[in-house]
């Protein structure tokens, strides 16, 4: 059983994790799962290591967040396996985010000592000035679709910045994490910068958003999770990031290659067998090219290579869980019920792990629930539109606001488009969300603060004011 890390101790918590792989339907690890005593032990721990690693000299730090990412780069292929077995993506793609990882590591490494405070130009003759101050400890509370990557997105400006960390992994993929934390040590961390401590959400993440001693709660998740750790933040006053859920559009003008365009509309969806909060799951066609678009769109889904994650030729893998499959194979029942088009998609593979084929839904329009809700699984709608205006209105009717994409070769539209579409990331002519140097999070219910970029700073900083009297 792989025990917890909290400091340089590897105890072996409360209970056990039966960690499973979603492309066999079988156990693949054993993970301990901290209780209560556990997690105020690696509180405690960070607690401890705060005023040493806040009190090195950002330079120091940035020095062994490097050795961090050059340790990550030098185990990309053990990670990316790692990943590729327990979410069940395609190995290519966990080789990405295996690199991806390091490369945060390193872009934060190199934002340690390039995040500066201010003078102020005051009323008075003294000297005043702002300092970035560290939060103290920061609590990751991450997902299973990109667990490393996401965990990285809040670890990398966390240590930068001086904070200490208690991450706590889903319970479906607390692998990676666990790893992470040990190639940490491995690099030079002290103990107790990083600790790892897989747990129920219910109960320990919820502890953790309680726990007096935690200054921030940086979450990624569901909304519903976030507007509950957003209640219970605020019995203490805790800063919080929340990077939650999303419904994202993707608008296509009939000027762009359609065939191209059907591309990318299935990949930004079906990447990561559709548990992407960014997937961009309500395709808005304009009319004139609808049915070439849908018969598009079918003709790559239904030829999409869906399979074994560890196989290079694969371009999807199964979902998580028995239970997001049943979820998915309901909202594909639902479509139907709802009177949209099913046009492909939806079934199950042959065999034990949790496989289902990309399904997409024509002729859908806002109101129905495969319209409003996340899915989550690899399931895309399609909706036609007439005018720009009523392009913009269907893609802004939603809670959501996480990302989207638009395509059309008219310049002057697609400034006009993306500055009318409320979403806090938007690309045009591309499906790419994440750009490691620039801010990425929601609008509206997808999200509070940004992540990655110099941005990213300013959410594991305090801002302090202080006032030299010269006279
Ligand atoms: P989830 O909210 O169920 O779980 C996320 C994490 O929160 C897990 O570690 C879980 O154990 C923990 N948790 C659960 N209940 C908790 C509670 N009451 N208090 C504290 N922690 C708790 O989400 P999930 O199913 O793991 O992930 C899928 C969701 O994440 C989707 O909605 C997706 O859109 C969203 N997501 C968002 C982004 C983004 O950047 N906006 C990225 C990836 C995933």
């Amino acid at each position: 059983m792989q025990p917890l890390l909290i400091g340089d101790r590897r105890p072996a918590g409360a209970g056990t994790i039966s960690v499973i792989e979603p492309a066999l339907a079988r156990p693949m690890a054993e993970v301990a799962s901290a209780g209560p005593a556990e997690l105020d032990q690696a509180v405690a721990e960070a607690n401890q290591a705060f005023p040493d690693w806040s009190g090195n000299t950002a330079v120091a730090r940035a020095e062994i967040l490097f050795r961090f990412s050059d340790v990550v780069r030098a185990h990309v292929e053990e990670l990316a396996t790692l990943e590729a077995r327990n979410v069940g993506k395609p190995i290519g793609d966990a080789r990405w985010e295996a690199n991806h990882v390091a490369d945060t590591l390193r872009y934060y490494a190199g934002a340690a000592d390039k995040f500066f405070g201010e003078t102020v130009q005051g009323a008075k003759a003294g000297l005043d000035i702002t300092l970035r101050q560290p939060l103290g400890v920061v609590g990751l509370i991450v997902p299973w679709n990109f667990p490393m990557v996401i965990a990285t997105w809040k670890l990398g400006p966390a240590l930068a910045c001086g904070n200490t960390v208690v991450l706590k992994p889903a319970s479906l993929t607390p692998l990676s994490a666990l790893r992470l934390g040990e190639l940490g040590l491995e690099a030079g961390l002290p103990p107790g910068v990083l600790n790892v401590i897989p747990g129920p959400g219910a109960k320990i993440g919820q502890q953790l958003s309680a726990h007096p001693d935690i200054a921030k709660i940086a979450f990624t998740g569901e909304t519903e999770t976030g507007r509950r750790i957003m209640a219970t933040a605020a019995e203490t006053i805790k800063r919080i990031s929340l990077e939650l859920g999303g419904k994202s559009p993707n608008i296509i003008f009939a000027d762009v290659d359609i065939e191209e365009a059907a591309k990318h509309a299935c990949a930004s969806v079906f990447a990561n067998a559709g548990q992407d909060c960014c997937a961009r799951a309500r395709v808005i066609v304009e009319r004139k090219v609808y049915s070439k678009l849908v018969e598009a769109m079918a003709a790559v889904a239904t030829t999409m290579r869906v399979g074994d994650p560890l196989d290079d030729k694969t371009e999807m893998g199964p979902v998580i869980s028995a239970s997001q499959r049943e979820r998915t194979e309901n909202y594909v029942a639902l479509g139907r019920q709802e009177g949209a088009r099913h046009v492909c998609g939806g079934e199950r593979l042959e065999g034990d792990g949790y496989f289902l084929r990309p399904a997409i839904f024509a002729d859908a329009r806002p109101g129905m629930r495969i319209v409003d809700e996340e899915i989550f699984g690899p399931m895309v709608v399609v909706i036609p539109f007439d005018t720009e205006a009523e392009a913009v209105a269907i893609a802004n009717d939603s809670i959501y606001g996480l990302s989207g994409s638009l395509w059309t070769n008219d310049l002057k539209r697609g400034l006009r488009v993306a500055r009318a579409v409320r979403t806090g990331v938007l690309s045009v002519n591309s499906s790419s969300s994440v750009h490691l140097q620039a801010p990425f999070g929601g609008f509206k219910q997808s999200g509070l603060g940004r992540e990655l970029g110099m941005h990213a700073m300013e959410h594991y900083t305090e801002l302090q004011n202080i006032y030299f009297e010269t006279n």
